[in-house]
């Protein structure tokens, strides 16, 4: 029997690939045979990164849809397909909601949905042309709790956007071959999380909050994408696979 989680002749985009769980993401993609695109605003990162993994860079920046636009085409023109996009960039804002100016609120909702949607509408196109692909965006448990104790009305709220625009997304366009799901993570140890992991009263919430009693590594999420993005996961679609250590059964 051929093995449903390869990923042999596919190609494969991951947004915020340069580090953190993008990174690991890539790793994971490659590792089950897929050419793998590693795409970020960070040029050297990201090209570090992308040669250290035996994949290919380019840079975007997903709140510029024509940025985006542009390294879909790449990918296409380079590979001739696109099959998997993971929509991973992502930044974080922790500042009390009555205080939080009109640009940080934007920038947050900037990067973490536009940044999705521009990315899903950028390869879903070209994924619609061609009758098939596998759509991930990164959500969050966030996008499912308010979480606490740090304050992050506009990454919470954009969380659960994503995880919405993943359904809405999946209902449009699965009977045309594309599948479109979410992967939510809880705390995992990254630059976004490293403020926390340095604040006593964060990271002592954030290990009892969870069952498992500790934060995941980035390579503990990759597993799940690979999953969403291979045959394995034929029948799945406009599903949010929840990978947080437990935190959301409290
Ligand atoms: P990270 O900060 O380590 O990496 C984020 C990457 O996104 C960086 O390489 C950065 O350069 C890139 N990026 C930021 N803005 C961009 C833009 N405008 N265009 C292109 N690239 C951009 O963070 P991470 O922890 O690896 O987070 C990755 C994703 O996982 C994010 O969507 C985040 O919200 C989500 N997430 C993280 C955690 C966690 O605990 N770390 C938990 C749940 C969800």
């Amino acid at each position: 029997m051929t093995n449903p989680y390869t990923l042999e002749g596919r190609t494969a985009l991951v947004t915020g690939g340069a580090q953190g769980i993008g990174a690991a993401i890539a790793k994971g993609l490659c590792d089950a045979g897929a050419r793998v695109f590693v795409c970020d605003l960070d040029a050297d990162v990201g090209k570090a990164t992308a040669e250290q993994l035996g994949a290919e860079f380019v840079a975007a920046d997903v709140t510029d849809s024509t940025s985006i636009d542009a390294a879909v085409d790449h990918v296409v023109q380079t590979a001739d397909s696109l099959d998997v996009a993971v929509n991973n960039a992502g930044i974080v804002h922790n500042h009390p909601s009555e205080h939080l100016s009109d640009e940080d609120w934007r920038r947050v909702l900037s990067v973490n949905l536009d940044g999705v949607f521009y990315s899903c509408r950028a390869a879903g196109k070209r994924m619609l042309e061609q009758g098939s692909g596998s759509i991930i965006n990164t959500g969050s448990m966030s996008g499912h709790i308010a979480n606490r104790p740090q304050p992050q009305s506009a990454y919470n709220a954009a969380k659960a956007a994503v995880v919405h625009l993943t359904k809405s997304l999946a209902g449009e366009w699965s009977d045309r071959g594309v599948r479109v799901n979410s992967v939510s993570p809880g705390y995992v140890g990254t630059e976004l999380t490293k403020r926390g992991m340095n604040n006593d009263e964060w990271r002592r919430a954030w290990l009892d909050g969870t069952p498992m009693g500790r934060v995941a590594e980035p390579r503990e999420i990759a597993p799940a994408v690979v999953f969403l993005a291979s045959e394995a996961a034929s029948f799945c679609t406009g599903t949010d696979l929840v990978v947080d250590g437990g935190y959301t059964v409290w």
